[in-house]
């Protein structure tokens, strides 16, 4: 072995001195909404699997026999006879004329925005879009605007700007990842229109969650026919992994040929997108999963009010609690932890420096019970350790 570089130590001492070396846990799955965490057996409000689909049986049970490997990239021979199942089965249930797989949602933006601009062209991202896109944007080689988020006078002002650029696009999460809230999608839908843009809405955080039929953010905001394209992530709601793209039969055709990610890696295995169908299949058979977690998101959110703590109006799964320092967040995490409710501490760089909060994944495999005991914890801990004016 080569010995390590001054740099490479020099930086792990700094994320130490800084609090922000990241834990590499060990994590085994328990009953419903519970899992052992290094050890520990804890009530987990960590993970984005908002259905409680990711442990179904039944899922399982779906994969079952299907080959663990694709063997090659779609374009060559991976497309299999559940690959292509599946990609039927997300058209339909996203009502959109075709549908597109990537290996992960990550790799769905990372091909798509480069696919869509390059050189010479215009690209506008909300400041507080996943990281994916963010990388999408600059691989692109497309001219960057970046709009403080949801500032669309900002935005307004950066397309009348880029007018000769030959090929705009807006791209935005449509449920924003680390506060829960929507995007402002009628707005944005109005201003592509206007400056003849491409929109690109990230449903990763929405879909099987939002709107009557779980389509995601567009669906309950009304702006599904007004938007160019959607990103979905299999690895959330639905449960297994893969990443994918909806929209019209061209857009599909063509980031079938442009979308790196999606030519030149191998093809999601065929287990994966078995269990994926049977969940989309689950999410539409069960509804009361997503209304069961609505509920158990409006109680939580509703303790956090009356706790008078910060917490940003928004909808759906994702509950954070501003706490400000990397340090108070880490604590406020342990103290939770001490009390057997894992709740992640998230901190910068993911978050703006002073921005760090303890962020609450809800899904529909807790129970109210389980939010009333993360809120009595919250309450026990927060006049020690939680930031809050009394
Ligand atoms: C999680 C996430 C992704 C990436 O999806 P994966 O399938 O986990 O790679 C992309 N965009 C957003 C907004 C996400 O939250």
């Amino acid at each position: 072995m080569t010995r390590d570089p001054d740099w490479l130590l020099d930086g792990l001492s700094a994320l130490q001195r800084e609090h922000l070396l990241r834990p590499r846990r060990r994590v085994q799955p328990l009953g419903p909404g519970r899992s052992r965490i290094d050890g520990h057996d804890v009530i987990d409000f960590s993970s984005n699997d908002y259905l409680g689909l990711a442990r179904d049986s039944r899922l399982t049970r779906a994969a079952a026999g299907v080959p663990a490997g694709a063997g090659a990239s779609p374009l060559v021979s991976g497309r299999s006879e559940h690959y292509c199942q599946l990609e039927h089965d997300i058209a339909e249930f996203e009502q959109a004329e075709a549908a597109l797989l990537f290996p992960s949602g990550f790799a769905a933006n990372l091909g798509t925005v480069p696919a869509l601009v390059s050189n010479g062209d215009a690209v506008f991202s909300d400041r507080l879009n996943h990281a994916s896109l963010i990388d999408g944007c600059r691989l692109s080689r497309a001219r960057l605007y970046v709009y403080h988020h949801t500032r669309l006078d900002q935005l307004e002002h950066q397309l009348a700007k880029a007018a000769d650029a030959p090929r705009r696009l807006i791209v935005t999460d449509g449920l924003f990842s680390m506060d829960g809230h929507l995007a402002p999608l009628e707005s944005l839908c109005q201003l592509a229109n206007s400056y003849d843009a491409m929109l690109l809405v990230d449903e990763a955080h929405a879909t099987g969650v939002l709107g009557q039929h779980g389509r995601g953010s567009c669906e309950s905001l009304g702006v599904e026919d007004q938007v160019t394209l959607r990103i979905g992530t299999l690895s959330k709601a639905v449960g297994a992994a893969g990443g994918f793209v909806v929209g019209s039969r061209a857009l599909v055709d063509y980031l079938w040929h442009h979308a790196r990610t999606q030519v030149f890696s191998t093809a999601i295995p065929p287990a994966t997108c078995a269990a994926a169908s049977k969940a989309l299949e689950l999410i539409q058979l069960e509804p009361n999963r997503r209304t069961h977690l609505e509920q158990l998101a409006r109680q939580l959110r509703q303790h956090l009010n009356d706790l008078k703590l910060d917490t940003p109006a928004g909808v759906g799964p994702i509950v954070p609690v501003i706490v400000g320092s990397a340090t108070a967040a880490l604590e406020a995490s342990r103290l939770l932890a001490e009390k057997g409710l894992f709740v992640p501490a998230i901190r910068p760089p993911t978050v703006p420096g002073g921005s760090a909060r303890l962020r609450i994944s809800l899904s529909a495999a807790h129970s109210q019970n389980d939010v009333e005991q993360l809120a009595q914890a919250l309450q026990s801990i927060r006049c020690e350790e939680l930031s809050v004016d009394e």
